[in-house]
């Protein structure tokens, strides 16, 4: 805690924080954001608690799609490209000391190759902003995208989706020294930050009239915005804010509930039906064997939330 708050205080730059390679050894950093027992939040046995482990995915042998194009490529190309965020603490980061990718959504996408045959190490992740999601799954740039893609009926004109893996809800990061904005009731006149594209940046700019939107590509941008006092506050779903509190808890909370249901989605090709049966059910075979709950543990959980019950699947 005393390094962090050193750190914090020093003023590092907000991405630097926020990239995984603030830990030694290139894992994950804060993981106790709470305080000073050591344990991180949720594991058992508080001071020198083991950090929860990720699970290990062994690829399935002989998997067979007949008719799914998605699934030619990849084979073809002996790997996958799944697209993913790359600066979402506990959910999608990547470590710029290494690329490599972590995080919840990074472990959805490793169940989902696992099913599909295809190792960690078959995966090329490639960071894809909200607003270009859409495209980058049409235009077949991508084989699937996991990262905190809501599932809504705009979004199915263009492509389609698996899950719901998680649900979020729209939340507001300030400033910790901030007590005027307490919740979504007390935004008016206000400036809020969040990222083009996203359904949260629409509830605000079609329900807040008298709230002025500030508009990046990431919300790593508006958290930068945020502690230079160039915004209020940054608004997107709790899970992606949790992260970026507990990542920098000298500087930033969480003001308030969430306002909205986020149903997470994995996004995927509109016309591959047999693909997207193939990853409900990846994601039903993980969900049942217990990996969901133990990557919940070692990722997202750490910024301060215990699991949720995993949503029922909807299929269609
Ligand atoms: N879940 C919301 C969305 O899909 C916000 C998070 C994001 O932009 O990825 O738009």
């Amino acid at each position: 805690m005393k390094m962090r708050k050193t750190v914090a205080a020093a003023g590092i730059t907000v991405l630097a924080l926020f990239g995984t390679a603030c830990g030694k050894d290139g894992s994950p950093e804060a993981k106790n954001p709470g305080g000073t027992t050591g344990g991180a939040p949720g594991a058992p046995g508080g001071t020198g608690a083991a950090k929860p482990e990720l699970p290990t995915y062994t690829p399935k042998q002989g998997v067979a799609l007949a008719g799914s194009k998605t699934f030619e490529n990849a084979t073809k190309r002996g790997k996958l490209v799944v697209g993913a965020k790359e600066d979402q603490p506990f959910l999608g980061s990547k470590d710029p000391a290494t690329g490599k990718y972590s995080g919840f959504d990074i472990e959805i996408a490793k169940m989902i190759a696992a099913e599909l045959g295809f190792g960690p190490d078959k995966i090329e992740f490639k960071a894809i902003a909200s607003t270009n999601r859409e495209n980058a799954l049409v235009n077949g740039d991508i084989d699937y995208y996991v990262g905190t893609y809501s599932i809504t009926d705009k979004r199915k004109e263009q492509v389609s989706f698996a899950g719901p893996y998680y649900i979020a809800g729209q939340s507001l990061l300030v400033r910790k020294n901030e007590s005027a904005i307490t919740g979504k009731d007390t935004i008016k006149g206000k400036t809020v930050c969040s990222a083009k594209g996203s359904t949260p940046l629409q509830n605000l700019q079609t329900n807040f009239p008298d709230t002025t939107t500030r508009v990046f590509d990431t919300y790593s941008l508006c958290v930068e915005a945020l502690l230079s006092n160039q915004v209020d506050a940054v608004s997107t779903d709790d899970a992606i804010l949790k992260g970026y509190a507990a990542k920098d808890p000298a500087a930033l909370k969480i003001a308030g509930e969430p306002f909205t249901t986020e149903n997470y989605g994995v996004g995927l090709n509109k016309d591959d039906a047999v693909f997207r049966g193939a990853v409900s059910d990846a994601l039903d075979a993980h969900e049942k064997n217990g990996d969901w709950k133990k990557a919940y543990d070692a990722t997202l959980g750490l910024s301060g939330s215990a699991a949720p019950a995993v949503p029922a699947l909807v299929r269609y």
